[in-house]
């Protein structure tokens, strides 16, 4: 699914006087982070959550030596909550300002869609950020409503249900009702709407009704398909005039409250957010016209964020702001009211990537590097009788300039692919194979150095360049943290978060413990657009090199899975603390996964597991195998392994 990037290099050998400035360029943090995060002096990763640079300003690394001394191991989850609150009062403030500017009639009712993270002490923060701005919530199924119905205790802001329903959860969005709550329920499905109604009917409940239109405006991007007149969602404009003349002939027409559409997440272009609300605002003006008096406008999720810096109309990356697209919404709507002659609607937007992206991060060590040709000090030195394969590779290495290196790359190549069938017939010995190799790659590590001096090198050899990159073991699972890059191909910033004031040296691409090929990541920003690595500095020998990987919050973290039986993560939440040295503290550490609680997930009951261990351990002893003070020593060693953290442990 990955689309082929062009090859594109970091120009790390331009820079010669390093500066944090460049720090800040390569790993483009003043775009993605939006105010958020940069670089400081010192060569730290900081942290303003207000966005003020005269306010509290939080050192990771600070965040990072707190945690080691609560004895709390890597890989980490990072939250800052205080970003989830500046998130949400940025989006309300905009949306008010604009709607106040434009001298729009309807108010602002936004609601936070619970899929995108639905921890509790993000929902939690999230609600209590927006009460001032009556912001409500968002639910996509039975359990997501169950949580939003205790968790929304504001009579004055909406619940919103989208997603397929049974009657279960009708009945839930009917309770939230008779709780005097303002509930929504957006129907997808015409079924949905009788179904609601004769139920609204045996328990005596009016329901506030949204509609969901298919509308033909289709998104770019990787979540195309939620538009257009295919999408899984959504009624047609004969199923919404058909459910408009229904509600009339029962007389409940005033039940209709809301017009719903969302066509798909991380909108790129803005375009198509203005042709969506063209059309949105027709659809609502025309209905208004058939008797539907709708109060609220909602224009579903999809502000996108610009994940690798570029401010385009990439899939990782959108070519507005939040800023533009409030401005989009309220102006394009109140022209088609104006033109049409109806009045305007309360506007609901459900944005949940551009509230809780930015709030989180994972922060892990650096295990190690492997390196292509690694032992490159095999002895290759001539012997007597050698294989004449040996002879001419050691040959090619000493005929290789900065000039021939493309034709000396095609021999090499082609040579070594001889000497592999030789090998296979049995007339190279292990020996000289090893020896044949080890100067392969000697050869190859010259031409990619060869190749990085000329402006004008061969696709061929930026390949291999790329190819020959350093990885960076790194301790986390993609699949846990970040499954869209697996995924879909999605860009996250990455880079080191301490050491920004020194030049980072290795092209390296990362990879993670779990034992797939695919648990790596080779996409990465850069300022002229995607490449696959990512500068890092060069490992030192007992010295901790941490990175981040950065706007976790949406998605990432929820819908990481256990590949591996990697579990979730140790988490720690941080909240700012002007008064504080540091400006920060943690208020809550939740203690990742267990090897044991992964297990017992997938069935496995860790006490027999430690039984049949220790049975096995003491027949040995008994067999006379194993020493009895070892065995108890075993039977311990196994059972603190259980209890351990899934991650790879850091030697002491
Ligand atoms: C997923 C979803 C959202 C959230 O979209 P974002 O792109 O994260 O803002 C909003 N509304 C509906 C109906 C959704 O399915």
């Amino acid at each position: 699914m990955k689309t082929q990037q062009p090859i594109r290099f970091h120009n790390l050998d331009a820079i010669t006087e390093w500066s944090t400035q460049h720090a800040d360029e390569i790993y483009q943090v003043s775009r993605w982070g939006e105010g958020y995060f940069q670089v400081s002096d010192k060569g730290d990763l900081c942290v303003s959550p207000n966005r003020k640079t005269a306010g509290p300003m939080i050192n990771m690394m600070e965040v990072v030596e707190e945690i080691k001394s609560k004895g709390i191991e890597f890989p980490a989850v990072i939250r800052f909550h205080d970003i989830l609150r500046s998130q949400v009062a940025m989006l309300n403030k905009t949306f008010r300002e604009t709607i106040e500017e434009a001298r729009f009639n309807g108010s602002y009712c936004g609601v936070y869609p619970i899929k995108v993270n639905q921890m509790r002490e993000v929902v939690e923060e999230i609600v209590d950020a927006g009460a001032p701005f009556n912001y409500g919530l968002e639910a996509g199924s039975k359990p997501e409503l169950i949580a939003a119905l205790a968790m929304n205790m504001n009579h004055n802001s909406l619940t919103v249900v989208n997603g397929y329903k049974d009657k279960d959860l009708l009945r839930l969005a009917l309770l939230g009702i008779q709780l005097g709550r303002k509930v929504i329920v957006v129907v997808e499905k015409y079924s949905e709407l009788t179904d609601l109604m004769k139920l609204s009917q045996e328990i005596g409940v009016e329901p506030m009704i949204g509609l969901r239109a298919k509308i033909s405006t289709k998104s770019s991007g990787k979540w195309a398909s939620s538009g257009g007149d295919y999408a899984k969602f959504g009624l047609t404009i004969t199923e919404i005039l058909q459910a408009v003349k229904y509600m009339k002939s029962i007389d409940k027409a005033h039940c209709l409250k809301l017009l719903h559409f969302h066509i798909g997440s991380q909108i790129p272009d803005i375009r198509t957010i203005k042709d969506s609300i063209n059309e949105g605002a027709r659809i609502y003006a025309k209905l208004w016209k058939e008797g539907a008096k709708l109060e609220f406008f909602d224009v579903g999720g999809g502000v996108g964020l610009n994940y690798d810096g570029t401010r385009s109309n990439s899939a990782s990356s959108t070519n507005y702001t939040i800023k533009d697209y409030c401005a989009d919404v309220v102006y394009i709507l109140k022209q088609i009211c104006d033109l049409e002659d109806v009045p305007h609607p309360n506007i609901v937007s459900e944005s949940g990537r551009a509230i809780t992206a930015h709030h989180s991060c994972m922060v892990t060590n650096v295990f190690g590097a492997l390196e292509i040709g690694e032992a490159s000090n095999f002895n290759t030195d001539k012997i007597i009788n050698e294989n004449i394969l040996v002879t001419n590779m050691r040959d090619l290495s000493i005929e290789l300039t900065e000039k021939n290196y493309q034709e000396v790359y095609n021999d090499a190549t082609k040579l070594k692919e001889e000497s592999i069938s030789a090998f296979k017939l049995g007339i190279l010995t292990l020996d000289e194979r090893a020896k044949l190799e080890t100067l392969y790659w000697q050869i190859c590590k010259k031409i990619v150095g060869s190749a990085s001096r000329d402006e004008y090198a061969p696709d061929e050899i930026l390949h291999l360049k790329s190819q020959m990159a350093h990885q960076y073991l790194c301790n986390f699972s993609i699949f846990q943290s970040a499954p869209d890059t697996w995924a879909i191909g999605q860009i996250l910033p990455v880079m080191p978060i301490h050491k920004l004031n020194e030049k980072p040296t290795e092209l390296c691409t990362l990879v993670d413990i779990t034992c797939d090929s695919d648990g790596k990541i080779d996409n990465f920003l850069s300022a002229d657009g995607p490449t696959n690595t990512v500068p890092m500095h060069k490992l030192v020998k007992d010295e901790d090199y941490y990175i981040g990987l950065f706007m976790t919050g949406a998605y990432q973290d929820i819908m990481g899975d256990n590949h591996n039986c990697f579990g979730r993560l140790n988490e720690v939440h941080v909240f700012m603390d002007d008064d504080d040295p540091t400006d920060f503290y943690i208020e809550e550490v939740i203690m990742g996964n267990k090897a044991s609680t992964v297990l017992s997930t997938l069935q496995y009951n860790p006490e027999t597991l430690a039984q049949t261990v220790k049975y096995a351990i003491d027949t040995q002893v008994k067999r006379g195998k194993i020493r009895p003070r070892e065995g108890v020593g075993l039977t311990d060693f196994y059972e603190n392994c259980l209890k351990s953290y899934t991650y790879l442990k850091k030697e002491k």
